[in-house]
């Protein structure tokens, strides 16, 4: 009798895992389940990080800012229909904010699904993905799964950057093939987001716009603190002597100490500059869609350098639009600067330095105050001086006057450090991008967070526990959302926006082996911090808000319909 080698096979959940691998693609946030319980199994014991979470929207978030401070797609790993879903607004969030992401869903059997017979977890998932996401694919042939993943990430870096969507139905994982034709089939793909270099027409154009300018402002956004061209912005703004205002998570390109930032002079820079320059930032709400009474009576001349054409114009003239990588964009424009420059008038370079003085000695008073209970500037003031001693630290930041105050407070010194709600101004980004800040730069992690903010992904903090990540979360407590002083005029109901009166978040640490600290002063908030952050052990700190402090809404609150009937 002969004996004849068996022929080496391998399946669509190994073919999963090569192809991820062979992209660089090591870690997965994942919610496990059928039909991907295995995959992530599996991924683990070939030596790649699954993170499990609770709830997969906050792996989906994880997954998104993963992408963001990497440049490389973020994954997030769900189950079929319900987890679905529950990762698609994640992913909804991520293209909004030009993050690039891939949610990999497993998914039930196409020929019940499209006669919809009635399957477990039916759903047709590539079809409600499709339009809230940059691209989506199915992958139903495990000889195809390598193409279905090259295709995956090229879609979600290249050009605007932006969340796919990538179906993976159950039958699939098991699928085999010969081992070989597998390995064959694998795609390393080549220069996934490709240099897009503007047009010198474009740049010369701009420089034009620019030179004639007498009160210029460039105007920094998250695509350019995506970039990663930090010395490029640096250079660009220093030999310019252009005042600069950095957007939320462009706060740290450059230190918000910079003698050239007009952070805390906005008003005044969006009223009077004449000729403002946006380096990956967007004229939506954010900034008041680039018209109105923010933007003053004088008219402006707008520069845009985006990587995507169509942003252009998309709420004003646009008098010079540079498509093109920011990197490409701003090396270009120092070249042009290098040839031959005047600084802007020092008329408006005083008036901007001189507002953003009086501004912030106005504002110094307030943060040193040590009163109990703290209001938001007491607590903020301490968390302030906390970053400033660790510029390294990640800082994540959600809530409504927890968010709109500590923007303003917290000074970032280096690129990449603060992470928010973004562009839709999303509540429950919170212990998804904390843990995916810790796992991806293995630096510390503080997260300061509204008391309602925090509830939406509060369960995360076992996940933290779990695996033992450096992260610090610090509850802003005031007794609800917004504030906690509402009552119920007509009924025995607590008031819609209040939660129960003086909870102890820190104890739910505790029952997970984290350290729990309750906060009544900031200096008390200060010295736990520095703890956690000098242990590097997950903790969290309720720290005692005055429920009377704060404002509806923070500072969006004009965004708050009336009724005309309510009004005496
Ligand atoms: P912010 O909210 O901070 O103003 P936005 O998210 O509104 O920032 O804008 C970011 C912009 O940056 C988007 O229009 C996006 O197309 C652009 N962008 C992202 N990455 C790059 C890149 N590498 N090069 C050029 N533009 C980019
Ligand atoms: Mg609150």
């Amino acid at each position: 009798t002969e004996v004849r080698a068996e022929p080496e096979l391998t399946d669509g959940f190994h073919l999963v895992i090569d192809a991820l691998k062979l992209n660089g693609i090591t870690n997965v946030y994942n919610v496990p389940g059928i039909p991907i319980t295995d995959l992530g199994r599996m991924m683990q014991a070939e030596g790649m990080r699954v993170i499990s979470f609770r709830h997969e929207q906050n792996a989906g978030n994880a997954a998104a800012i993963a992408g963001f401070l990497t440049q490389k797609p973020g994954v997030c790993l769900t189950v079929s229909a319900p987890g679905f879903l529950n990762g698609l607004t994640a992913l909804a969030n991520a293209t909004t904010n030009c993050f690039p992401m891939i949610l990999i869903s497993g998914s039930s059997e196409r020929e019940i699904v499209d006669l919809q017979q009635g399957d477990y977890e039916e759903m047709d998932q590539l079809a409600i993905a499709k339009p809230l996401c940059k691209a989506a694919f199915r992958v139903l042939h495990a000889q195809d799964i390598a193409i279905g993943v090259a295709r995956a990430i090229r879609a979600a870096v290249s050009g605007r950057p932006g969340g796919v969507y990538l179906d993976l139905p159950a039958k699939l994982f098991s699928q085999v093939m010969d081992a070989e034709a597998g390995r064959k089939s694998l795609v390393k793909v080549i220069d996934p987001a490709p240099a897009q270099i503007p047009a010198p027409s474009a740049v010369k154009r701009a420089m034009d716009v620019l030179k004639a300018a007498k009160r210029p402002l460039i105007i920094l956004g998250k695509g350019a603190a995506y970039a990663q061209a930090d010395d490029a912005i640096r250079a660009l703004i220093e030999k310019s002597g252009i005042p600069f205002l950095p957007m939320s998570m462009a706060k740290g390109i450059l230190p918000d100490t910079h003698p050239q930032c007009a952070g805390a002079a906005r008003s005044l820079v969006l009223k009077e500059a004449d000729t403002v320059m946006l380096i990956g930032a967007r004229l939506n709400w954010l900034l008041s869609h680039g018209k109105g009474k923010a933007w003053g009576e004088a008219p402006k001349k707008f520069i845009q350098i985006d990587i995507e054409p169509k942003e252009m114009d998309s709420n004003v003239e646009i008098a010079a639009p540079v498509v093109g990588d920011i990197g490409s964009c701003v090396s270009a424009f120092l070249g042009e600067i290098e040839r031959g420059w005047t600084a802007p008038p020092s008329a408006w370079t005083d008036a901007v330095k001189a507002k953003r003085d009086e501004n912030v000695a106005k504002m110094a008073p307030r943060l040193m105050n040590n009163r109990s209970p703290m209001d938001f500037h007491g607590a903020l003031g301490a968390l302030r001086t906390v970053i400033k001693e660790r510029p390294d630290a990640i800082l994540v930041n959600e809530g409504a006057n927890t968010l709109d105050l500590a923007r303003g407070i917290i000074d970032m010194y280096q690129p990449r450090k603060r992470l928010d709600v973004g562009t839709w101004g999303v509540m429950g980004i919170g212990m998804g991008f904390a843990i995916a800040a810790a796992i991806e730069t293995g630096k510390p992690v503080l997260a300061v967070e509204g008391d309602s903010a925090f509830g939406f992904s509060g369960m995360e903090i076992e996940t933290i526990c779990r695996y033992n990540l450096p992260v610090c979360i610090v509850v802003f407590n005031n007794n609800g959302i917004y504030r906690g002083t509402d009552t119920n005029p007509a009924g025995t109901d607590p008031a819609t926006t209040v939660f129960v009166a003086n909870s102890r978040y820190d104890v739910m640490m505790q029952a997970f082996g984290g350290v729990g600290v309750n906060a009544t002063t900031p200096d008390e908030l200060k010295r736990a911090v520095d703890a956690a952050m000098d242990s590097g052990k997950p903790t969290l700190i309720n720290a005692v808000i005055d429920p009377a402090a704060g404002s509806e809404s923070g500072r969006i609150g004009n965004l708050n319909p009336q009724s005309v009937l309510k009004k005496k």
